[in-house]
């Protein structure tokens, strides 16, 4: 019997590892740097009176400790635990594993159309891009009829609208203060699409707070029940742009429990459990704390091409923190989420191999 037991184990943890994921949820955070992803609240920013908002105490209080490894535990808790222990987290630069933005310009709309084409095209050289004349990766799965109408973008901001191509009509794309629910909206939607409108609108009618993408993306989770999902929050970059640390922090933070909150009803779900991987990432880097310049990002701020990744799921080996010294770029993210679900990602365009992330 105990053999039994065993071998039915053997059997489960095999399956597990070499199964492929069948739908996938991508989330990305706008301009987080690695510095916190992986040493947590950096001190000198904390220190400075500029940054800190008259309020170091709190910051210390919630996100401090002596320790990297137990300092960024504050800021990103599942991050550092159950995707630590169960999946992979890369473009740690104090250990050689290095993520680079291969676009020259190291700011959002190059970064997303990299991140979704794996294509760095010089083209796209601003925030105020036309629509993406790209194939995009959600494009790629789109067509396939097993994942026709269950490809869906939400981003914070409104430029996804461009940077997804929204005007070719294939896919939806909720971005800024979009309504969730078009003409016939649920009585859920209706009351986020009212607290959007309502609400604090720090960043003005370009981008929304976070946490009504994320409301609005979880009712299309549980609702539509997407195969390819994509998530992009926002405050990360509004905040440390306007030099606030502890709300960008507190922004950070958030997320990291908005991930925990996606992963937790994925897994409660039979229709995503043990099916599912995330691939979690961020747009570009920013620069450092001693020369003031982490506020911002850029081609003229050093090292804000620097960023990381990280992602869980079926087909996934778990390698926690990866320490292999190495450079990877943000070109390889398209094709190596393709290769979660099986697939080559194949465009008009050149693509960037995928990462080998099970050797
Ligand atoms: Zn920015």
């Amino acid at each position: 019997m105990k053999h039994c037991i065993v071998f039915i184990l053997l059997l489960f943890s095999v399956s597990a590892y070499s199964q492929k994921a069948e739908n996938i949820i991508i989330i990305t955070t706008d301009g987080l740097r690695w510095q916190e992803v992986f040493t947590g609240m950096d001190s000198a920013i904390a220190n400075n009176k500029k940054f800190n908002q008259d309020d170091s105490a709190s910051i210390y209080k919630k996100y401090w400790a002596a320790e990297p490894v137990e300092r960024r535990k504050k800021i990103m808790p599942f991050l550092w635990s159950i995707i630590e222990k169960n999946g992979q987290i890369y473009g740690n630069r104090n250990l050689g594993n290095k993520i680079d933005n291969a676009n020259p310009y190291w700011f959002s709309y190059p970064g997303y159309n990299e991140i979704f084409t794996g294509y760095p095209d010089t083209a796209i050289n601003s925030n105020a891009y036309q629509a993406n004349p790209h194939t995009t990766l959600l494009d790629f799965f789109n067509k396939q009829s097993k994942y026709k109408n269950k490809v869906a973008a939400f981003g914070a901001w409104d430029a996804f609208d461009r940077i997804f191509n929204e005007a070719r009509g294939k896919f939806p794309v909720y971005s800024a203060f979009d309504l969730f629910g078009g003409s016939k909206p649920t009585v859920t939607e209706k009351t986020i699409n009212a607290l959007a409108k309502d609400a604090y609108k720090p960043f003005g009618e370009a981008e929304v707070l976070d946490v009504f993408t994320h409301y609005g993306a979880m009712n299309y989770l549980q609702t539509k029940k997407p195969k390819v999902l994509y998530i992009a929050y926002g405050e990360t970059d509004e905040w440390a742009h306007s030099g606030q640390y502890r709300d960008y922090l507190n922004a950070a933070n958030m997320v990291d429990k908005w991930i925990q909150d996606i992963w937790n009803y994925v897994q409660s779900e039979p229709f995503y459990k043990n099916k599912t991987a995330i691939f979690i990432t961020t747009d570009h880097g920013r620069g450092d704390a001693i020369k003031e310049e982490w506020t911002s990002h850029n081609n003229k701020i050093k090292d804000s091409y620097q960023i990381w990744m990280a992602a869980m799921g079926p087909g996934i080996k778990a390698k926690g923190e990866v320490k292999t010294n190495q450079q990877l770029y943000q070109k390889q993210f398209a094709q190596t989420m393709a290769s979660l679900l099986g697939q080559t990602f194949t465009a008009e365009h050149p693509i960037a191999e995928k990462i080998e992330i099970n050797k």
